[in-house]
């Protein structure tokens, strides 16, 4: 049972006999669950209602799914989106976490992992990576906010997805200093995480291309074999 707020997820998808037991387990654990049957309707509803937590069918009738997953993020939704897909190739699951996913479960699978995830997606602040309310601050004038969780360059926010987040955070707060894969992996992502390490270098590369975009003064260098560092930019 959630403790305390409750959070909304949305369910896309079209099949009955997946959505609905799916819609139930949500329920008993406490979510307030809306669901769509369609792409369209579900960017529509994501950038309206901007649920907690989406959980997106890739085959859906009327839009491949991983033009809903980027339509959300360019629209600028920020919440957990877990896709779900048949087609479990390799190939998928980068190409979902290069379009803004947080997360990838190939069908079929079992209701205890899904709902494993969605916690795992919704832990923010309580057990972040970076403990407390601490805010750190580069020396480029890159502030991260851990309590609130939003990143600020004077004041222009650069719109981070959770994960985005907890990785800028965790390489801010050992700011100049190499932390490992390993480190990051685990701090961000967490047992209940069985995916490849691919997850780590896309995460990361996207938050490069909006730290670069946003001219943030910071970067994100990979230190071959061993992890990542967060330098200011010379
Ligand atoms: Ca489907």
């Amino acid at each position: 049972m959630l403790v305390g707020m409750v959070h909304d997820v949305l369910v896309v998808e079209d099949e009955e006999d997946i959505a609905v037991p799916l819609m139930r387990t949500l329920e008993r654990e406490g979510y307030d669950v809306s669901r769509v049957s369609g792409g369209a309707e579900a960017v529509a509803f994501v950038l309206d209602d901007a649920p907690a937590v989406v959980i997106l069918d890739l085959g859906l009738p009327d839009m491949d799914g991983i033009d809903v997953c980027r339509q959300m993020r360019s629209g600028g939704y920020l919440g957990g989106i877990i896709m779900v897909t048949a087609r479990a190739g390799e190939l998928d699951r980068v190409v979902g976490l290069d379009v803004g996913a947080d997360d990838y479960l190939a069908k079929p699978f079992g209701l205890a992992e899904l709902l494993a995830r969605v916690r795992a997606l919704l832990r923010r602040s309580g057990s972040a990576p970076v403990q407390d309310d601490a805010t750190v601050t580069t020396s480029s004038g890159l502030k991260i906010d851990a309590g609130a969780r939003r990143v600020h360059l004077g004041e222009r926010e650069i719109a981070l997805t959770a994960k985005e987040f907890d990785v800028l955070a965790v390489l801010a707060s050992n700011h100049d200093k190499v932390v490992p894969r390993e480190t990051l992996m685990n701090e961000v992502w967490d047992q209940n995480w069985y995916g490849s390490t691919k997850t780590l270098d896309v995460t990361i590369g996207r938050l490069r291309s909006k730290l670069e975009a946003a001219e943030a003064g910071e970067k994100v260098v990979a230190i071959r074999g061993v992890g990542f560092r967060l330098e200011t930019d010379s």
